[in-house]
């Protein structure tokens, strides 16, 4: 059985912990690798080996830090098959989809690689008669990353590059269900020239976890994953005094307007409710159609997901791939039933999918439900599957209430051609990221990502300057250089003269 180690300090090691966590092939439903759950003492000589290289690497010109990335960003590209490979064989889902969520991860690498740019401070000469003013952004220290199983490469990259490439250290802890992409990514940094102890990634579960929020010698603590786990780690980050920013949960809302390009919407729609297998912390899971466009929206969808190609991530011709685990499957499978119960029409059913040659991978088909109200919990929960839910709005106004009042807010669109409904929807929505005419509204990497309400817990989102400002701290020096007699004492409080 393949055994996935740690990587600390430019090297794979197996640790003291004997704890060991089971990495499956989704496809066909088998174990395919062992992976080491760390304790805390792994963490913490993790942490001492990350402490000693934050000393060399946090003073090196931002230059220098920044030709690693260059070198990084090319290597990521010779790799990117394996690197895919590696997401399709342990997450599940389809080829381009896993090569297009790396693609989103280099484009951080490339942000990173202008790392000189974005750190310059501010400069005011003279804020008082010959003395100056300026302001820079340094390093924390060592900084942890903890990440979700549905971007096994992409999450990893939201954080790493900015921090490492701001000069600080870095410990990831990615999902336990998909480590391998993060020991790959650790062996081609080093490659780059990244000294060792710079990044490292310790594999294990919540027993690593608490022991990153524990360790005084980490400074900042990123998270993504669910949003009980994240408001865990937002309370217990900040009572231990780190800086946090913990990415939670969503259920995204997709607007339909009446007057919208209908086929621009259905075709959003299917990509964006059952593109990875709703395995996306963006995914469209609710459809709101607004006024009188329901039946024809429901019917032009139902045809699409009854004809959607479900089959292994390597299979050229998949369109949606299995979901992570037996346990994911079965809650997926949980929800569908629910919804059944609860009253919603399930207009159609994904649940007894079998894909001969694969009958034990963790597969469901795409599934649709119309007339959800506000009230039912397939509506009020993430369910994290291909299912898509059909609410009926009669106004746009009720539509937007609607979003307003849901406990999430990270990602919605409209689909409309009317611009006021387009401009007063972007200003009025409780929501972090918003499309118009755009399925899928994930911020590019030069702009941040980060949602709102309970899907966001601290103040900053990922990567972009949003990312900079979390990964270091201000400074802001006023300086004053005295020709001839020195001033003499004040004993008031200064004013700039
Ligand atoms: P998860 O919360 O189960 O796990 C995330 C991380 O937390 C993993 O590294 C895991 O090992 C760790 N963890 C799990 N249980 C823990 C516990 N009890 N104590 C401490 N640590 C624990 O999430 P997941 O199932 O891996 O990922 C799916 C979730 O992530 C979905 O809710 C999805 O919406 C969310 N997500 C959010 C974003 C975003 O940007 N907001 C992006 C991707 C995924």
């Amino acid at each position: 059985m393949n055994l996935i180690q740690h990587y600390v300090g430019g090297e794979l090691i197996t640790g003291s912990s004997n704890r060991r966590g089971k990495v499956f092939n989704p496809a066909i439903g088998e174990q395919k690798s062992e992976v080491i759950l760390a304790n805390k003492s792994d963490l913490d000589k993790t942490v001492t080996i990350a402490k000693k290289a934050f000393e060399s690497w946090s003073i090196k010109p931002a230059l220098q830090r920044a030709r690693v990335m260059f070198k990084f960003k090319e290597l990521i590209e010779k790799n990117s098959e394996e690197l895919t490979e590696l997401i399709v064989s342990e997450h599940g889902k389809v080829y381009e989809d896993a090569k297009g969520s790396l693609i989103r991860g280099l484009e951080v690498v490339e942000f990173a690689c202008g790392i000189p740019q974005v750190l310059k401070g501010e400069f005011s000469e003279n804020v008082g008669t010959n003395v100056d003013s300026w302001s820079m952004r340094q390093p924390l220290g060592v900084v942890a990353g903890i990440t979700p199983f549905n971007f096994p490469a992409m999450v990893p990259m939201w954080m790493f590059p900015i921090a490492i490439a701001c000069g600080n250290t870095f410990i990831l802890k990615p999902s336990e269900k998909d480590p391998s992409c993060s020991i790959k990514l650790a062996e081609l940094l080093k490659q780059a020239g990244l000294p060792d102890g710079v990044f490292n990634v310790v594999n294990g579960d919540k027993e690593v976890v608490d022991a990153i929020l524990e360790n005084k010698d980490i400074r900042a603590v990123s998270f993504v994953g669910s949003t009980s786990i994240a408001k865990y780690i937002y309370e217990n980050a900040a009572k231990n005094e780190k800086r946090v920013q913990a990415l939670g949960g969503a259920k995204n809302h997709l607007v339909v307007m009446p007057d919208c390009d209908i086929d621009g919407a259905v075709n959003g729609l299917m990509g964006a409710a059952y593109g990875s297998a709703g395995e996306r912390c963006m995914a469209q899971s609710v459809a709101v159609a607004v006024g009188d466009i329901g039946d024809e929206l429901v019917s032009r969808i139902s045809k699409k997901v009854e004809t959607l190609k479900v089959g292994p991530g390597m299979d050229k011709n998949s369109e949606m791939g299995p979901l992570v685990t037996k346990e994911h499957l079965e809650k997926v499978k949980g929800y569908v039933d629910l919804g059944v119960k609860e009253g919603a029409n399930l207009v159609v059913d994904g649940r007894n999918i079998k894909l001969q040659g694969y009958e034990n991978g963790f597969f469901i088909g795409g599934c649709l439900f119309d007339n959800v109200k506000k009230d039912m919990r397939i509506y009020k929960e993430e369910i994290f599957g291909p299912v898509l839910s059909v609410v009926r709005a009669k106004t746009f106004e009720e539509a937007t209430k609607l979003i307003n009042e849901h406990e999430y807010g990270n990602g919605v669109s409209i689909y409309t051609r009317d611009g006021d409904a387009g401009r007063t929807f972007a200003s009025k929505i409780q929501v972090g990221m918003v499309g118009i005419n755009v399925p899928i509204p994930v911020p590019m990497a030069f702009h941040s990502f980060g949602g709102w309400k309970r899907s966001l817990f601290g103040d900053s989102a990922m990567h972009g300057v949003e990312g900079v400002r979390f990964y270091t701290k201000l400074k802001t020096i006023t300086s004053r250089w005295p020709s001839g007699i020195r001033s003499n004492p004040e004993f008031v409080m200064p004013t700039m003269k």
